[in-house]
């Protein structure tokens, strides 16, 4: 059973105050706020048996390398990962699209195409532009419907006339919130003997993702915005690439054996994390999803649906109000502009009535120049928001809405 006040009651954050009213925080899709269980566990691995992990003898080193390993199996379980040497522990999603980028280039050549959702955040655009720009290879985008869905259909048609070697999507875009049918495109990449890669940043909050069922060549995303620590994050990587690919990083951990006359690497997982990992934040993001098994995940996803429903038909229902997209499977997030107004001064004046939202391109340029936008507001929930605060954010906006409209 899902119980929202509990539940509010283990992120104390939510109690505070800004600017004198009680804090609305919808910039959930920036990241997410954190329970304190998982800022419990990091406190609890500086108190206890912070230690550096894997090289040493001692205890606390032993007990600080259990709880790491422990944590990577953790992540991997929940996302249905068994295997941990397909589990690769990096800041974010971030680096792990770009540490895709890099491992996949040995496998490409110039004139080959890689197929980009023009709805991609950056992370999921600027790492293959500069795989084009070292080593000639296309960027192509993959067109955006007005609804701010991926369009299958015109990948497959650009499949049938390039040489397209990696289609890279993301599973959810951060601008809009629509779902992307990434099934197919997995499909779609395997049937051509391309690479799938696949944004799952702004899906694993939001759905319940199994990666392995899924079956995409790599799958990225960042811990902080599952209610985990910043500065974490996982790539999945099917084992037989990882094993083929080169590293990535080079430094300690990476390596089996290190001389002038030649190196060896480590095995899988370690050959990519080159250097000393966040230990710290690994083992609260283990902490994190516990959590989220312990509030039961899925009513609390159902929560979340419920009140982004009840967001967006508010939303559509306002005459100044223009939403972005109109996806059929919609999660989170709503990004809009009020008619005649700049986003910046729409964001900063619900600011002064204690609403958080985010305003601007959102890391993804390309679907703000589809639109022909300068930028929108976005509102993003999570599943610790409720039907009332939606109630504060409407009405906060019907204030900023008559402010701006009026001058
Ligand atoms: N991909 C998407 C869809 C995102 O929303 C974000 C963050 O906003 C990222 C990638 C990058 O995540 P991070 O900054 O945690 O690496």
């Amino acid at each position: 059973m899902f119980d929202i006040d509990a539940v509010r009651n283990d992120f104390p954050i939510l109690t505070r105050r800004v600017h004198g009213h009680p804090l609305v925080y919808f910039d959930n899709a920036a990241t997410t706020h954190k329970p304190k269980q998982v800022i419990e566990a990091i406190t609890d691995y500086y108190d206890r048996f912070n230690s550096n992990v894997h090289r040493g003898v001692h205890s606390l080193s032993g007990e600080a390398t259990d709880a790491y390993e422990g944590a990577r199996a953790r992540i991997g379980h929940w996302f249905g990962v068994e295997d941990t040497g397909e589990v690769i522990l990096l800041r974010g999603a971030t680096e792990a699209l770009n540490l895709v980028a890099n491992i996949i280039a040995p496998e490409l050549s110039a004139g080959d195409v890689i197929l980009v959702g023009e709805s991609e955040h950056h992370a999921n655009i600027v790492p293959w532009q500069q795989l084009s720009q070292r080593i000639g290879v296309q960027v192509i985008p993959i067109p955006v419907s007005d609804a701010g869905t991926l369009d299958f259909d015109a990948a497959r048609s650009l499949t049938q006339t390039h040489p397209v070697k990696v289609i890279a999507a993301g599973h959810v875009s951060n601008a809009i919130g629509s779902v992307n049918p990434i099934e197919d495109f997995i499909s779609l990449a395997r049937e051509i003997g391309a690479y799938s890669v696949i944004d799952g940043a702004q899906a694993a909050p939001h759905l319940r993702v199994d990666v392995k069922h899924l079956d995409a060549d790599f799958y990225a995303l960042s811990a902080h915005k599952c209610c985990g620590p910043t500065g974490i994050g996982v790539l999945f990587g099917r084992r037989a690439l990882l094993e083929a690919m080169p590293p990535w990083q080079g430094g300690g951990d990476m390596i089996d054996r290190v001389s002038f006359s030649g190196t060896t690497y480590n095995t899988l997982p370690w050959k990519f994390e080159a250097g000393t990992p966040n230990i710290a934040d690994t083992i609260a993001f283990a902490k994190a999803l516990d959590y989220l098994e312990s509030i039961d995940f899925a009513a609390a996803l159902d929560h979340e649906a419920s009140i982004h429903s009840h967001l967006i038909e508010a939303m559509q229902a306002r005459p100044h109000i223009q939403i972005l997209g109109h996806p059929d499977q919609w999660v989170s997030v709503c990004s809009f502009n009020v008619e005649g107004a700049h986003p910046t001064d729409v964001g900063t004046l619900l600011d002064q009535l204690g609403v958080a939202v985010r305003t601007g391109h959102h890391c993804a340029m390309p679907t703000m120049e589809h639109f022909g936008l300068p930028g929108t507001c976005r509102a993003s929930l999570a599943f610790y928001n409720t039907h009332d605060e939606v109630d504060q954010f409407l009405q906060a906006l019907d204030r900023v809405t008559g402010m701006l409209t009026d001058s």
